[in-house]
């Protein structure tokens, strides 16, 4: 199976947890890419410390401010991006920043709604709009033919608990708001899979796992390290061809149902 060969490559919610371990692993690799962009809330605060770190030991590395919740913070960080690259593409966009809150059917307001909704699928769709021009001018500028993550792709990391079928097998989990979200981004890749086909992007949605970070706590059952989460992840993404833009994945390579 060919690595991931990726020249550029963004990850949304960097600075701890799934965002922060795809960064190091990206950084590690034999064949690291030229730039990694890692994105946060607050590059320069207390949050961004163990990515400003990272970036003293790593040229290749650069962090960008951007808050999902607000367009106009994705619309500069693309700009920023832009400048980077000095007139070349992004290969891969991550959209990894995501919010969780466990609450029930009974207990759900339309706030807590609407805050999953902004973060989890508001934030990947304008995301996925400002860095469409550059993504666009990474696939015209590759000679591959297809569809790959190392040409073109969004990746949108969404949650098995967003899966229609699956509700039956894991409603011990309610997560109400966080459900209903996840289950809109797996639709958003299927639309953005269709739209981007023709630009030459290929879009997936991957579940990471049930993941011991700050979201994924032994309280809802995570168990996967994140070092194995993101070690499957980055060995399915090149895995996937244009066959399987617009579809749902484990982090052990194996499709979920939507
Ligand atoms: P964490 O809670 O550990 O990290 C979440 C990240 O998202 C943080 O970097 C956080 O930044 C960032 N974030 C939240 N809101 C915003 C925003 N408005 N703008 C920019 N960044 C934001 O979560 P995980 O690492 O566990 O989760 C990463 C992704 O994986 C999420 O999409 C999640 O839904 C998904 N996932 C996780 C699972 C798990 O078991 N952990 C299971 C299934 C899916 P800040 O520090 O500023 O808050």
């Amino acid at each position: 199976m060919p690595g991931l060969n990726v020249r550029s490559v963004l990850v949304t919610g960097s600075n701890r947890g799934i965002g922060l371990e795809l960064v190091k692993q990206l950084l590690g690799k034999s064949n690291p890419p030229q730039w990694v962009f890692a994105t946060c809330r607050d590059p320069e605060g207390a949050r961004g410390q163990e990515l400003q770190n990272l970036v003293s030991k790593h040229p290749n590395l650069v962090m960008v401010k951007l808050d999902a919740v607000n367009p106009a913070s994705i619309e500069e960080a693309a700009r920023r991006v832009e400048e980077q690259l000095d007139s070349l593409g992004l290969n891969l966009v991550i959209n990894n920043a995501g919010i969780f809150s466990d609450v029930s059917l009974a207990m759900v307001d339309s706030e807590e709604m609407l805050d999953a909704y902004k973060t989890n699928v508001v934030g990947p769709l304008l995301v996925g709009q400002a860095f469409l021009p550059l993504l666009k001018k990474a696939a015209q500028g590759s000679s591959q033919k297809g569809l790959s993550c190392s040409k073109a792709a969004i990746v949108n990391i969404s949650s098995v608990l967003g899966s229609i079928e699956r509700v039956p097998e894991i409603l011990t989990k309610p997560a109400i708001s966080y459900r209903c979200s996840k289950a809109a981004v797996n639709m958003l890749t299927r639309c953005q899979a269709l739209t981007y086909a023709e630009d030459g992007i290929l879009c997936a949605a991957v579940h990471p796992g049930w993941v011991q970070t700050d979201m994924g706590t032994q309280e809802v059952g995570a168990d996967l390290p994140v070092d194995k989460s993101v070690q499957g992840i980055l060995a399915v993404l090149p895995a996937l061809s244009e066959k399987h833009s617009g579809s749902f994945w484990s982090w052990e390579g194996k499709t979920i149902p939507w």
